[in-house]
């Protein structure tokens, strides 16, 4: 019998979806706090100009690279609302974020070099770096400041073995946005190691106290920045895997090559759809972003009310990454929670080596089932 590859076996599977496939196959009304997508569904103008594009015929491949308007769009896009710069032949359009994360590491890494990432993190990056027959390195920010970014704990950490660091802002999972300082830092170095930053802007739509900038905008050397994004959470198109890499037209040129053998183009209506989301009316989404920012400030201040429960302040995403006074592995209190309280939160344990203790949450729910959810928490926290 052929063995799976030790690449694949070293793949694990994450705690999160543990919890998803616990809350599935309960039978009780569960509060679903654990998913990471939004619960608005995608716009009707978005989904009547991808079924007229089909009708149209856009049922074919389309360039590898996406089709020129999307890349227009996206590129145009980047440069309005994050400050981000780039010609539509350095963007790729991929599978969601997810693909163009995949893409970027195959294109930076060479095997036993190594990716940085700050914790806590999300845990596909390292799966991807595995992939890549490279390592991987977290390197934990501290709780006492929110688990921000701190420069000089990702510059001590790289070597000349590091090829890439990836910086998550808005952060998943704890919702924090980064400082450019510390970003530019982080870039400088890169720089320094001939190494890249892959900044996973999949949540820079969702910033909302303050301007939304990529790191590209403002670091001195983009051409060491890969920039990714995503119609999944802004525009609320999880399902229709579009999402884009853009960064400098020959590294672009490379990884569209693996892009090519992979995946072939994303989806060609996918890529209508996104056209329309990202250069049609904007108040859907402005809508849903602002349902989202009110949420923030409810998670907030019910966090504040509840004894033994706190949790950085999140700027942008839809996540607050709690912190409870149990002294428990977050998974038992993440299945107690479900079992005995019908709420259902992600383990901190799934985001890396920082903080396995906490639990996230996701706000990517109405109002009243938050309030019921933190209602829930609250009674189970009392009761454990
Ligand atoms: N990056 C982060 C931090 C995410 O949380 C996600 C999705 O949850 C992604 C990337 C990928 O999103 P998508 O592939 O749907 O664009």
């Amino acid at each position: 019998m052929p063995t799976p590859t030790e690449r694949v076996r070293r793949a694990e599977r994450s705690s999160i979806r543990i919890m998803f496939d616990l809350a599935e196959r309960h039978d009780g009304d569960l509060v679903r706090l654990e998913v990471g997508e939004p619960d608005f569904d995608t716009p009707e103008h978005v989904i009547d100009a991808a079924a007229q594009a089909a009708r149209e015929g856009a049922t074919h491949y389309t360039p590898n690279a996406g089709l020129p308007a999307c890349r227009r769009a996206i590129s145009e896009t980047l440069a309005e609302n994050f400050g981000v710069m780039h010609n539509p032949d350095e963007v790729v359009v991929t599978v969601g974020g997810m693909e163009a994360l995949h893409l970027a590491i195959l294109a930076t890494v060479s095997p036993d070099e190594e990716v940085i990432v700050p914790g806590p993190t999300w845990p596909n990056y390292e799966t991807q770096a595995l992939l890549a027959d490279g390592s991987f390195r977290e390197v934990p920010m501290p709780a006492e400041s929110g688990f921000d970014l701190e420069a000089d704990r990702v510059v001590e950490a790289m070597s000349d073995d590091t090829a890439a660091v990836v910086l998550t802002t808005p952060s998943n999972p704890t919702g924090r946005v980064f400082d450019r300082d510390e970003c530019r830092a982080v870039v400088e170095a890169a720089a320094d190691h001939d190494a890249y930053v892959i900044a996973d802007e999949v949540y820079l739509g969702l910033t909302y106290d303050g301007a939304a900038e990529g790191i590209a905008a403002y670091t001195g050397h983009p051409d060491h920045v890969l920039t990714v994004g995503s119609c999944s959470k802004a525009y609320a198109m999880t399902g229709w895997r579009l999402g884009w890499l853009a960064g400098d037209s020959h590294l672009i040129d490379e990884v569209t090559k693996i892009h090519e053998s992979t995946t072939a183009c994303a989806s060609s209506v996918a890529q209508h759809a996104a056209i329309a989301a990202l250069t049609g009316p904007q108040e859907p989404f402005e809508e849903m972003y602002r349902a989202f920012r009110r949420r923030r400030d409810l998670v907030v201040d019910r966090v504040g009310e509840i004894d033994g429960l706190s949790c950085p302040r999140p700027e942008g995403a839809f996540y607050a990454f709690l912190e409870t006074e149990i002294d428990d592995d977050s998974l038992s209190i993440a299945k107690y929670l479900l079992r005995e309280h019908g709420v259902v939160l992600a383990p901190g344990s799934g985001f890396g080596d920082t903080a396995p203790e906490r639990l996230r949450l996701s706000f990517a729910n109405s109002t009243e089932r938050l309030n019921e959810g933190f209602d829930r928490i609250e009674a189970g926290l009392r009761e454990y």
